[in-house]
């Protein structure tokens, strides 16, 4: 029985002249395979010749069996949380998407002819999807950081600065509760730091809304930045003279999904999210999370985070980068009176990337989701000019041109914006009552170009170059033949918007495009060929103006072969689309990075 084991275990024995907890697999009499743990040993006799072994051989199969059972439940659950975390992520875009289009209406039907009974309604509406956002943007804050995917931006930032920022968005709150708001920064800290802004101010908002939340009338908040003892850490503490937290309670805190008071009559509203979510993104800043509280006298909520280095080089350029920033904006205009111009287009990343490029100029810009809306917004307001996109649902472009012509006041010049682009096309929207023409997708200096040649009494003279803030990221893609990403466009956007914005902007892409195409794949099911090109000319149009250009392509050849009725190869250009997207969503972080 034991002839396995001893070719097995002879090597060892021979030094050892025993062997223990040797695991070795035998065969028994009727020719099963068994598991075993074996201790053995070596028998020599008086002239030290090897006689024969001993040993005790314990059948571990069964444990062994339960063993790999356990591995495979575990891998099951570490997969099923996957799809929990999947499922989160995905169903908070699909969320998000609709929401927009709520809180745009809602904006809207606020600028309308309201009377006081609906105004107040429609201030519900606008409150409560607010804070769905809110809570939808945590959750997919949650989903990012439990999926490993949130990356830290570490940037040299301004202490004071971050300070300044969560004191602006909190002082009007503060001041309704009469509660005092302040900060103050320990001399030992840097004014500095190396840190990834956003989520710094995410955190201290976290806190701070929570310390005004819990915080009685003429109570006080103060936000105070220290140094630890421990090289490199600093302490960000949000204290609060508020109702305080018993210490049983305190252990509570910081789970997901963990709120002090749960019954349903519980008086403050909220999901238990901020301070799961504080303390995740701390942990990823290389601190921790914690409070030091009492009930009735108010609590201490703090977090550290290590802030790496800063030399001097490093501040000078952001000194400079704010100094040149206040001097010379993008363009100076004539007695300081910045145009203001309404963006016409039902495509949420174009209207996020005109409006992003005109507000950096130093222009104040509106938006309109429709033809409707942008009539109904002319009625209300008066702009120096309008960006009219000519194919949109339900109203196009041209028809709300006429019907924005009729109204009775001065119209503004509007300049159809369409991704048609033949040479023709000027004089034909022309005569159809528009005022000029520029061609999707869009490029910075061309729309600010145009802009100029309108708005010459406003002394618009645009840098034909601009500084180069934007080649980091450029060169990066550059010189590839095949890039996903088109450099020059690259170049172009990020003249005008941070990273973070550009970011942005391709996550919008990522949502919007994901249904556009899962949209078109199903339309196909129905041969709804309509919804198909419609769908196919927005995702070209995104595509196209952030630089995407093999989506742009492809999206460009469907829809021309459907507009020629050729149908045959529908089925299978979508599905590459489908799977060109994918290639493009799991990249495209990495390039912009
Ligand atoms: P939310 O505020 O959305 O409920 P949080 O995770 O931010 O979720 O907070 C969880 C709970 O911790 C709160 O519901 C509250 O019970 C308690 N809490 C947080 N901050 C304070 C504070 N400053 N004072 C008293 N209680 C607090």
């Amino acid at each position: 029985e034991a002839d396995v084991l001893v070719s097995d275990a002879d090597k060892a024995m021979r030094h050892a002249l025993r062997v223990q907890n040797f695991e070795a697999t035998l065969i028994t009499i009727d020719g099963r395979l068994i598991n075993c743990i074996c201790n053995v040993r070596l028998v020599r006799d008086q002239d030290s010749r090897e006689v024969t072994i001993e040993g005790v051989a314990r059948d571990i199969t069964k444990l062994k069996q339960a063993n790999r059972e356990l591995i495979h439940a575990k891998n099951l659950a570490e997969n099923s949380l996957k799809v929990k975390e999947q499922f989160l992520a995905n169903m908070s875009h699909e969320i998000r998407t609709p929401m927009n289009g709520v809180i745009g209406m809602v904006d809207l039907l606020s600028q309308t002819q309201l009377n006081p009974e609906q105004k107040n309604f429609i201030q519900t509406i606008k409150k409560s999807s607010e804070t769905l956002l809110t809570i939808l943007n945590d959750i997919l804050d949650l989903s990012k950081i439990e999926a490993g995917k949130m990356e830290l931006q570490l940037v040299v930032t301004e202490i004071e600065t971050v300070f300044e920022k969560v004191y602006n968005l909190f002082s009007q709150q503060a001041a309704q509760k009469s509660i005092s708001l302040s900060f103050k920064i320990d001399s030992d800290v840097p004014a500095y730091l190396k840190i990834d802004e956003t989520r710094v101010i995410q955190i201290i908002s976290n806190l701070t809304s929570n310390a005004l939340k819990f915080t009685e009338k003429n109570g006080k908040v103060v936000l105070h930045a220290s140094k630890e003892i421990k090289n490199d850490l600093y302490r960000i503490a949000v204290e609060d003279t508020g109702i305080g937290i018993s210490e049983n309670d305190q252990q509570k805190l910081f789970r997901l999904f963990t709120q002090v008071d749960n019954s349903s009559t519980k008086s403050f509203s909220g999901t238990g999210l901020g301070l799961a979510i504080s303390k995740q993104l701390s942990n990823l800043m290389g601190g921790q999370i914690g409070v030091s509280s009492e009930p009735d006298s108010g609590s201490v909520f703090w977090f550290t985070l290590s802030g790496k280095g800063v030399n001097q080089d490093e501040i000078d350029v952001l000194i400079q980068r704010k100094n040149t920033k206040k001097e010379s904006p993008l363009i100076n205009f004539k007695n300081d009176v910045p145009p203001h111009i309404l963006i016409v287009d039902d495509n949420t990343i174009n209207r996020q990337v005109a409006s992003q490029i005109l507000m950096k100029s130093g222009f104040k810009t509106d938006l309109a989701i429709s033809g409707q809306s942008a009539i109904e917004k002319i009625k209300l307001f008066d702009y120096d000019l309008v960006l009219m996109d000519i194919q949109m649902p339900t109203m196009d472009g041209v028809t709300a041109t006429l019907e924005i012509k009729k109204l009775n006041k001065k119209i503004p010049p509007i300049i159809a914006m369409t991704a048609y682009s033949m040479k023709e096309d000027r004089d034909k929207f022309i005569s159809m009552g528009l005022d000029d023409y520029l061609a999707k997708p869009i490029v910075s200096d061309i729309l600010l170009a145009k802009i100029a040649e309108h708005l010459s009494e406003y002394g618009i003279n645009p840098k034909k170059k601009s500084t180069d803030q934007g080649s980091q990221i450029a060169m990066k893609n550059g010189g590839n033949h095949l890039e996903l990403i088109d450099g020059n466009t690259l170049l172009q956007l990020s003249k005008y918007a941070d990273k973070p914005t550009i970011k942005s902007f391709f996550e919008e892409f990522e949502i919007e495009a994901k249904s556009l195409i899962l949209e078109s794949i199903n339309a196909e099911k129905t041969s709804d060929i309509t919804k198909i090109l419609s769908n196919l000319h927005t995702l070209k149009g995104n595509a196209g103006t952030l630089g995407i250009r093999l989506l742009e392509e492809q999206a460009k050849k469907i829809e021309w072969d459907l507009k020629n009725n050729q149908t045959q190869h529908l089925t299978s250009d979508l599905n590459e689309l489908l799977d060109n997207f994918n290639k493009f969503t799991s990249k495209y972080q990495s390039i912009l990075n």
